[in-house]
């Protein structure tokens, strides 16, 4: 076990044991997440839902089917990413997460973004969204197009699978959209390979 997976061991554990919201009293199992901890790309969904609580594995249930789907139609499959939820565990009746549950839970994810230190952060539908990138838009704006936030890190909204599932043009569209993840990712690391090149030159003036 490698330095970085060992890191992500220890969140997973820290999660377990994790009562800090009343989501703790309904949980049967955490969901922390899964992957690869060298992975260049990191999903991140809303919360666990039933499959997800009785397993403690993130999209195992028909909307995990459809990411499975997805990310084979460009040469990946779960094990190549990591894939996580603003929430940890599930909220009773699948409802949607409460701010105060998404304000306490948010570290967890951050210090796993933290350890993987992916190239781009995919976020899964609306909650996804909202925690990266409050304030500039729904999702329907926002979705397939790459932003760089003051932290460095990069984001690549796209419609939620679940509720792209069942809706036939929705779920074109994400296809679609997904299809343009690989040059987002291309072009994310050109642009880091600038950043560097360009801190190398002024390390050199000084
Ligand atoms: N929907 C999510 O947002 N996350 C899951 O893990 C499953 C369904």
């Amino acid at each position: 076990m490698d330095e970085k997976g060992q890191k992500l061991i220890e969140i997973a554990e820290e999660i377990s044991e994790c009562k800090k919201c009343s989501l703790s009293e309904t949980r049967t199992k955490t969901v922390p997440g899964t992957g690869d901890a060298e992975a260049e790309i990191f999903f991140v969904g809303e919360a666990p839902g039933f499959n997800e609580d009785q397993k403690g594995i993130p999209f195992c249930g028909a909307a995990g089917k459809f990411l499975d789907e997805l990310l084979k139609t460009i040469g990946l499959d779960r094990q190549k990413v990591f894939i996580a939820n603003t929430l940890k565990c599930r909220p009773p009746e699948n409802r949607d997460p409460e701010e105060s549950e998404k304000d306490l839970c948010r570290h967890f994810l951050l210090e796993q973004i933290e350890v993987i230190n992916p190239k781009i952060i995919v976020t899964l539908g609306k909650h996804s969204t909202e925690t990266f990138l409050p304030g500039l838009g729904g999702i329907t704006k926002l979705r397939a197009k790459l932003y760089r936030r003051p932290n460095g890190r990069y984001f690549f909204p796209l419609y939620h699978p679940a509720a792209a599932l069942h809706n036939g043009s929705l779920r074109q569209t994400l296809e679609i959209d997904f299809g343009k993840l690989p040059a987002a990712v291309e072009k994310v690391k050109t642009e880091l390979a600038k950043i560097e090149k360009e801190n190398v030159k002024q390390e050199k003036l000084f």
